[in-house]
């Protein structure tokens, strides 16, 4: 650290992503990113008059994305915010509405603590459950921000629409943040209650279920309030932050969601069938309704079997912390790819 950074920020903690290794090609199974390709509206939609229009700057309000995304949702454009990947949201987000305070489980997105503290806003972990699922109860009338991954990460477990309402219902004065970078994968979503709820935003990510985690494409719901808040923070930091290549790529994807839908059934297929293999070899799996699981083995411990994984060319996601350095979030990939994670588990347990 120099001596010119910022002593309000000199015990910052960043967030650590995952792993994105170039020394070899392994079965990515640790970021969450879809197996499948982008459609191929996108593919198209990438043309020579996309690559010419890269001298002007884009759209500042992402207009035609913001329609189409309107349009697939049943709201009006005013209702819709995009951003630079839905970290991008999350950031604004935590400064826009979190003075008062953040609340958010304490096993959840990484993230979340990362914002809170950039922003220097006082927060609160509220802990999981014995069965890592959410009590809505210590997040009812707190007059603070709330913030809940629904689906959760690194768990996958999945809050349904009427818990989430109760939270809804009890937290009128604050913004109930929703992130739901996994609720593609069978996952109720809250878009359509913000218009009974103006306190409520729903986040959403074209980076897992819609094949575009590196075109960097996210969006949000809610009331027209809240997204022009947004986007007077957007303004205020930088105007142009969806690019003109992802406003076309977002664009065309939407036109394809029929596509991306059916890729998600194709996870969840396999997702089904990676859990039964699981659980035949031992493993405790908790229910995910998102596109990966959250396992663990009473033969090996989380960091030994994501080393040994490793060793065989397939990457998992471990985390150090306490009560859960004994699992590991398993991305599902294609099937083919399930069968040879399932495999190398079978050789590393001897079994
Ligand atoms: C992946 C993820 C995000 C970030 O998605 P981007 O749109 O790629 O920035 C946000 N929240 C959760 C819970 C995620 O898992």
């Amino acid at each position: 650290m120099s001596r010119f950074f910022n002593p309000r920020l000199t015990s910052l903690e960043a967030y650590t992503p995952g792993e994105q290794p170039r020394d070899r090609t392994y079965i990515k199974l640790n970021t969450n990113e879809s197996p499948y390709p982008p459609s191929r509206g996108v593919r198209r939609a990438m043309d020579r008059q996309a690559l010419d229009d890269l001298r002007l700057y884009c759209d500042p309000n992402a207009t035609v994305l913001k329609e189409k995304l309107a349009k697939l949702y049943d709201k009006e454009p005013s209702q819709i915010f995009v951003a630079n990947g839905s970290d991008d949201i999350l950031n604004f987000a935590f400064l826009a509405f979190g003075a008062e305070g953040v609340l958010f489980p304490d096993i959840s997105y990484g993230f979340y603590e990362v914002f809170a503290n950039l922003h220097s806003l006082p927060y609160e972990k509220i802990p999981l459950q014995q069965d890592f699922s959410i009590d809505v109860k210590p997040y009812c009338g707190q007059k603070r921000m709330v913030v809940i991954a629904n689906p959760n990460a690194p768990t996958g477990i999945a809050l349904p629409l009427r818990k989430i309402q109760q939270i809804l219902e009890a937290n009128p004065d604050n913004v109930v943040l929703i992130d739901e970078a996994y609720v593609d994968f069978g996952g109720e979503s809250c878009a359509k209650l913000t218009e009974k709820y103006p306190n409520l935003l729903c986040v959403q990510t074209f980076s897992k279920s819609r094949s575009m985690a590196g075109a960097r494409l996210g969006f949000a719901i809610g009331s027209p309030e809240l997204i022009a808040d947004l986007e007077t923070i957007k303004y205020s930091t930088n105007p142009y932050n969806v690019n003109a290549l992802t406003q076309k790529a977002g664009a065309a994807a939407v036109e394809d969601n029929g596509y991306y839908m059916r890729n998600c059934r194709k996870i969840i297929k396999s997702r089904l069938y990676t859990k039964k293999e699981l659980e035949k070899l031992g493993f405790t799996v908790l229910p995910s309704k998102a596109n990966f699981l959250f396992a663990k083995s009473d033969k090996i411990g989380g960091m030994e079997l994501y080393l040994r994984l490793k060793e065989k060319g397939i990457l998992v996601r471990h985390f150090e912390k306490n009560r859960i350095c004994d699992y590991n979030r398993i991305t599902i990939g294609s099937q083919k790819e399930m069968e040879a994670f399932i495999a190398a588990v079978e050789e590393i347990l001897g079994a």
